[in-house]
C-alpha cells in the first residue's frame, strides 16, 4: 500500500523535508505540507518539480485541527517540523489517531524558556496503548549527534566515559545578526544558562561562562561555549559508563555582543510588555525584526562541522574518537534552496520517517533516536546527503 506522508511546519526545516521527502517518493507516497500559514507551503511545493506536494493551512496548536487533517490526509506518518511548542498538541492528534510520529526538537513551553523530555516521554503509555511509535529528536543536534554516540558505543567502545558535542556554523550571511533558525527558539536557548552532567549530576554555569577553543576539520580553530542542550537529558541515559558530557557551540564576537545588548535592554524577554496600549512580547517583536532565517540561505556562505568526541575503553585500553560531518552552505542552497542549518536537521527528520515506514526501525511506544541500532541510519547519511568521518584521536 502506498504511504501517505504529512509534514507539519514550512520554515527552512520544513523546506528541507518537504525536497528530500519529494527525493524519495517511492517510500514516502503522497506527500502533505501543512503549517500555519498557507502560502509558505505553497512556495516549497512550487520549487517541488517532479512529485506532487499537496498543500493546507493548519493550527497545531489545535489538537481537534490536527486530528481532522490526519484523518483527512489519512496518513501514514506525521513529521513535526513546526516549534516545540506544538509537540504536544502533535503527539496528541497522533495517538487519537494511531498514527507514527516523528520530531526534531523536545516539547518547550512558550511562557518558560525550559525544554525537557518529561512531557513527550510521559506519552510513551499511550503511544503503546494507541499501537504507534513516536521518534523523538531526529534532527541533527539532537539526532544525529545522538547516534554518532550510539555508533560509537556499538563499535569503538566497551565503555564510553566522557562526550563532547561539538557545533561549529561557521556560516557567513553578511548580516550584522540573524539567526539560523527559528530566532525566538535559537535565542532562548542560546541566552540560557549552561549545564553539562557529570559524575551523575548536572552542574549549571553561568550562559557562555566556559570556553574552549576547537579545532573543527575544514572550517579551522573557533571559540566555542558550553551550554545546555537537549540531547545530554537523553544520552546520559542511553549510554554506558559515562562520567561526563558536555555540548559546545560556536559564537564570533560579533553575535555575542549583540546578544548581550539584546539581553540588557529586554529585547530577550519572553513575558508581555504593555507598548501604547498593547501588550507584545519583547522577543517575538525582535523576530518580526530579524531576517527570516528560511531567506539566509541564497547570502551563506561557509561551513557547519558538528560532532562528538567520545573517550573511554576498548579492550582495557584507552581510546579517543571524534565523528564529525562537514556541510557547505552554498551546496545546501544549490540542492534544496536551503542554508546548511536548515539542511542537517532536515535530512535527518527525512531519514529517520523513512527507516520508520520501512519498518527497519519500528517499536511501540516514545523514543529517543540512540535506543535504534545507528547503523542503517549511519549508512542513510552517506547517500542522502550528510557524509560524515570518523577520526581516532588516540
Ligand atoms: P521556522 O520558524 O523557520 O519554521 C517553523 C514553521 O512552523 C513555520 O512554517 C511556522 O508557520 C510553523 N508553525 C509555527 N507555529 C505553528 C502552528 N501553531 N501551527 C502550524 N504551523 C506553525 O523554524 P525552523 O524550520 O528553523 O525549525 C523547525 C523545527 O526544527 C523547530 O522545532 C526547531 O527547534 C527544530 N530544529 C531542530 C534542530 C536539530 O538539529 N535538532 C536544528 C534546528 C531547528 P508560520 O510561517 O506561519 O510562522
Amino acid at each position: 500500500m502506498k504511504n501517505r506522508t504529512l509534514i507539519i511546519g514550512a520554515g527552512g526545516v520544513g523546506r528541507v523535508v518537504a525536497h528530500k521527502c519529494a527525493m524519495n517518493a517511492k517510500i514516502f507516497g503522497e506527500i502533505t505540507l501543512a503549517s500555519r500559514t498557507k502560502s509558505k507551503c505553497d512556495a516549497i511545493a512550487s520549487e517541488i518539480k517532479d512529485v506532487v506536494v499537496k498543500t493546507v493551512a493548519v493550527d497545531a496548536d489545535n489538537t481537534k485541527e490536527l486530528i481532522g487533517l490526519i484523518k483527512a490526509v489519512d496518513a501514514s506518518i506525521v513529521i513535526n517540523v513546526a516549534l516545540p511548542y506544538q509537540d504536544l498538541t502533535i503527539m496528541d492528534a497522533c495517538i487519537a489517531t494511531g498514527v507514527d510520529y516523528l520530531d526534531t526538537a523536545n516539547y518547550e513551553h512558550p511562557d518558560e524558556a525550559k525544554f525537557e523530555y518529561k512531557e513527550q516521554w510521559a506519552k510513551d503509555v499511550d503511544f503503546k496503548k494507541a499501537g504507534i511509535m513516536g521518534l523523538l529528536g531526529s534532527g541533527f543536534d539532537p539526532g544525529v549527534t545522538n547516534l554518532f554516540c550510539a555508533y560509537a558505543q556499538k563499535h569503538y567502545f566497551d565503555e564510553i566515559h566522557t562526550i563532547d558535542i561539538l557545533d561549529c556554523n561557521a556560516g557567513d550571511h553578511g548580516y550584522p545578526f540573524a539567526t539560523n533558525f527559528n530566532p525566538e527558539i535559537n535565542l532562548r536557548e542560546v541566552s540560557a544558562k549552561g549545564r553539562y552532567w557529570e559524575n551523575g549530576e548536572w552542574i549549571e554555569t553561568k550562559p557562555m561562562e566556559i570556553k574552549m577553543v576547537w579545532d573543527y576539520p575544514e572550517v579551522g580553530s573557533k571559540d566555542s561555549y558550553l551550554l545546555y542542550h537537549e540531547e545530554m537529558e537523553s544520552l546520559v541515559k542511553h549510554i554506558k559508563g559515562l562520567k561526563r558530557i558536555r555540548f559546545f557551540m560556536t559564537f564570533g564576537e560579533s553575535y555575542l555582543t549583540h546578544m548581550k545588548c539584546l539581553k540588557n535592554i529586554g529585547m530577550l524577554g519572553i513575558k508581555p510588555v504593555e507598548h501604547q496600549g498593547e501588550k507584545i512580547v519583547p522577543i517575538e517583536f525582535l523576530k518580526t525584526l530579524l531576517p527570516d532565517p528560511a531567506s539566509l540561505g541564497s547570502r551563506t556562505k561557509g561551513k557547519t562541522n558538528i560532532g562528538i568526541v567520545a573517550e573511554g575503553i576498548k579492550n582495557g585500553k584507552k581510546k579517543k574518537i571524534y565523528i564529525y560531518q562537514v556541510s557547505d552552505h552554498e551546496e545546501c542552497y544549490k540542492e534544496v534552496k536551503s542554508q546548511a542549518v536548515s539542511y542537517t536537521t532536515g535530512v535527518p527528520a527525512m531519514i529517520g520517517a523513512k527507516l520508520m515506514l520501512e519498518k527497519i526501525w519500528h517499536k511501540e511506544g516514545v523514543h529517543n533516536i540512540e535506543k535504534f541500532d545507528p547503523d542503517p541510519f549511519m549508512k542513510e547519511l552517506n547517500t542522502q546527503g550528510l557524509p560524515w568521518k570518523i577520526e581516532e584521536l588516540e
